[in-house]
């Protein structure tokens, strides 16, 4: 897609914006190897009311219930706001420091924040946040329709260099290009976005996540581990990203990889992503194809993807694993683990004749663990940011 900024009008006085959560059926750990992902836009929204307001300094306000006010100057500067301001505020700032607003500044407003996409589920709530205020910064501004291939990359430079998040372009392109019925095939290299039609009910099954209420752990530090061993083990190999490798490369990578002092972890880690972009490329065309045995075939495949982020690439913890054992138990398609993992959400593919038991299923297993009470809901792919 080209960047063809629509021209700024006089501005806004006042609008509302909105913007989805995002969950990742399959393709996980794979954009930060150049890979493919498969997300859609989730029926959860965050929502922006905002107004523009007339002060002699320029100034951005933000509320959000649960959570202190925000008042910044703008167009502010990195490390001036932490917590959740710092997305309200980083945005403000990459937003001032893109093309987007033709030339002018990020007015001086006052946003409301609302909405129900569950915080901290691993179903980017806080790109959600960023996308929202993004659109309504830009619709106060006079912009009404910005280049979405621009947001993203705002989105990027407010998670890379104001809160200081080494992530890529997955989330914020899921948000930003969602479509109703449809899953994006994302091209990590190219950061393409490709709509794929979700026909699930041709199987007689729907969409599920489950938010484990599992606690995030080790996040940031396992993470970076996990990305720095990918990158270690794609130098090992000559390869610019394991995105060059396929499977049948995978034996001679064995060899290359097992005289290294950690050859073997790295051999696994390469294993799950050339394996999960294969996963990607199959649940795409069985969905291409529709049929009811192509569409209910989906469901191994994401148990496969569970498995290899479960074993190969050490990233699921025991709520979530239970989580995935007893939706299988009960009958789904197929489930796993969702986003970074440690924690976080599972997304499933569930007969409809099978939805009514998940929840007791999930609450006695999980209370026989004494894990926390999981949350369930059933979904459709939702339209984007707006
Ligand atoms: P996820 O993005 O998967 O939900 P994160 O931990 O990355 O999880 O982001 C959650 C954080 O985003 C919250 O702790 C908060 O700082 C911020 N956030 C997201 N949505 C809102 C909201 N509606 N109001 C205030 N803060 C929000």
């Amino acid at each position: 897609m080209t960047a063809t900024p629509s021209a700024p009008s006089a501005g806004t006085a006042s609008g509302t914006w909105s913007a989805p959560g995002r969950v990742n059926l399959v393709g996980d750990h794979t954009d930060y190897n150049d890979g493919l992902a498969l997300p859609c836009a989730l029926p959860f929204r965050t929502t922006v009311h905002a107004h523009a307001v007339e002060t002699g300094e320029r100034v951005l306000r933000a509320s959000s219930a649960g959570h202190d006010d925000l008042e910044v100057a703008l167009p502010g500067a990195p490390g001036e706001v932490a917590g959740w301001g710092a997305y309200v505020a980083g945005t403000a700032w990459a937003l001032e420091h893109s093309d987007l607003l033709g030339g002018r500044p990020v007015p001086s407003a006052e946003l409301r924040v609302s909405g129900d996409v569950p915080l901290g589920a691993g179903l980017s709530s806080s790109h959600a946040l960023q996308c929202a205020v993004a659109l309504a910064l830009c619709g106060l501004a006079g912009v009404d329709d910005p280049d979405r291939d621009a947001l993203v990359e705002v989105v990027r430079r407010v998670e890379n260099d104001y809160v200081g998040a080494p992530t890529g372009t997955l989330d914020q392109s899921a948000i930003l290009h969602g479509r109703t019925d449809h899953l994006l095939l994302f091209d990590a290299r190219s950061g393409e976005v490709d709509p794929v039609p979700a026909p699930f009910d041709a199987a007689g099954a729907a969409l599920v996540v489950v938010d484990s209420r599992a606690p995030h752990r080790l996040t940031d530090g396992a993470y970076a581990e996990r990305r720095e061993q990918c990158a270690r083990a794609a130098q090992a190999l000559g390869l610019a990203a394991l995105r060059d490798l396929d499977v049948d490369g995978l034996p001679a990578a064995a060899e290359a990889l097992v005289g290294l002092d950690d050859g073997e972890v790295l051999l696994r880690r390469a294993r799950h992503v050339v394996t999960e972009d294969a996963r990607v490329r199959a649940v795409v065309d069985l969905l291409r194809d529709g049929r009811r045995e192509a569409v209910a075939a989906v469901g191994p495949e994401l148990t496969a993807s569970h498995l290899s982020l479960r074993d190969d690439f050490e990233s699921s913890v025991p709520e979530v694993d239970l989580v995935v054992d007893t939706l299988l138990e009960v009958g789904a398609l197929g489930a796993r683990m969702t986003g970074g993992g440690f924690g976080g959400s599972v997304v499933a593919l569930v007969p409809l004749d099978r939805l009514p038991a998940l929840a007791p299923a999930l609450g006695a297993a999980t209370a026989g663990a004494g894990h926390p009470t999981p949350e369930v809901h059933v979904v459709r792919p939702a339209d984007g940011a707006r």
